[in-house]
């Protein structure tokens, strides 16, 4: 008999609205969902939030966003978290949504890979191109030593100091890392495909300098093996583009590979999807299923282009509509910010005489 009884999983957290994805989109939605007083959970499969802005061009600037000649991507995401602000929606980060399901009494179980379950009364899909998954490397068996031996992000430096490090990639990280672990670690091998980087021009000069003053090594090719001591990683197998194989002692891997969208899950949740994307109407930008929405990227109309700009439209018709879906004996009219004290109460800007 065990010695304590088994943990009772948590009670699911009940939800007004539940935002699956923390894209500029996504972001945007909690700020027209809150002005309509309906509160949000957010869920990202990333640590961060920002979607493409933070993870694939955060120092790029973007030049069609309305009245913002010009905006880092990264700047954006601040800017639309900050606007959100007033509305204390609920974070769940480094968390893929894996389950959507219809509940009899109308609403949706929502449920994440790490264990969260909500109940929510509606859902809105701001996916994007899917959840980022690593590129992986392409070694038989090696998907066994994830998280031990072999990573795709860097969570904590020192798990690599003084240990025997092969670096994989060619771009910004892997050049990087290169850099700032080469005199922590006991041994450095860095591992591209190609002469060639795609790194920042000073990086990749000062990895060849720590080649030529023999600090590190540099070989041209792949990694297309591992050898095991029993449960512990001690070498990879290179095979380099001249033709002749390498074995590189290795305790630990870092292989960076870029990032690559994945629809996952979303596309088992019964929706009626067209191209890998979630078919919407213009009015709701509803999913095939009553009460779940899909706005940004990850939905296709007639006409649908994926801006950032549209999606702010999307996010802001979705609103309503699911304002609607939860309250349908609520009268609905237009408010601007601009005058309507509710709406300011909301945003915590109006003066104490107004209420
Ligand atoms: C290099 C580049 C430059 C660009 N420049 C511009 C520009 O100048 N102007 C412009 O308008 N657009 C531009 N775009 C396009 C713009 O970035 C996208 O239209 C925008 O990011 C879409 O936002 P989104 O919130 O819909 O999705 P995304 O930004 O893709 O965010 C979706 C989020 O959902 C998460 N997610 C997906 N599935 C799950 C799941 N199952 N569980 C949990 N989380 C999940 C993802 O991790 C991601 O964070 C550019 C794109 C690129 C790549």
């Amino acid at each position: 008999m065990p010695d304590h009884p088994a943990a009772s999983p948590l009670p699911p957290v009940a939800a007004e609205a539940v935002i699956i994805g923390a894209g500029p989109v996504g972001l945007f939605q909690i700020f027209e969902l809150g002005l309509l007083g309906i509160h949000a959970h957010i869920i990202d499969s990333l640590a961060q939030v920002g979607g493409q802005c933070a993870e694939l061009y955060p120092d790029k600037p973007i030049y069609d966003i309305p009245a913002l000649p010009i905006c880092g991507a990264q700047e954006l995401i601040d800017r639309l978290l900050e606007q959100a602000k007033p509305f204390h929606a609920t974070f769940h980060l480094g968390q893929e949504v894996t389950a959507v399901q219809a509940l009899p009494d109308g609403k949706f179980r929502v449920a994440t890979s790490a264990g969260t379950e909500l109940h929510a009364g509606a859902v809105v899909i701001a996916a994007g191109v899917g959840s980022f998954q690593p590129r992986r490397l392409a070694v038989p068996a090696i998907e066994e030593l994830e998280g031990k031996s072999v990573h795709y992000r860097v969570r904590s430096a020192a798990d690599f100091h003084g240990k025997d490090l092969v670096i994989c990639g060619g771009g910004d990280s892997a050049l990087d890392w290169t850099v700032a672990l080469c005199d922590k670690a006991r041994s450095l091998t860095l591992v591209h495909r190609r002469a060639e980087f795609r790194a920042a021009p000073a990086t990749v000069a000062r990895m060849r300098e720590l080649v030529a003053a023999g600090r590190m090594q540099f070989i041209e090719g792949n990694v297309i093996a591992h050898h095991r001591d029993n449960e512990r990683l001690v070498a990879v197998e290179v095979l380099a583009t001249d033709g002749g194989a390498r074995r590189v002692p290795a305790e630990q891997v870092l292989a960076f590979f870029g990032l690559h969208p994945k629809l996952g899950p979303i596309a088992d949740w019964g929706l009626e999807l067209e191209r890998k994307a979630l078919k919407v109407d213009t009015e709701k930008f509803q999913t095939s299923v009553p009460g779940i929405f899909a706005i940004g990227d990850i939905n296709t109309y007639p006409g649908k282009k994926k801006l950032i700009l549209s999606g702010f439209h999307e996010a802001a018709l979705a609103a309503f509509a699911i304002q609607h879906h939860l309250f349908p004996a609520k009268r609905q009219f237009l408010q601007y910010t601009t005058t309507s004290p509710i709406m300011q109460k909301r945003l915590g800007v109006a003066t104490a005489d107004e209420h």
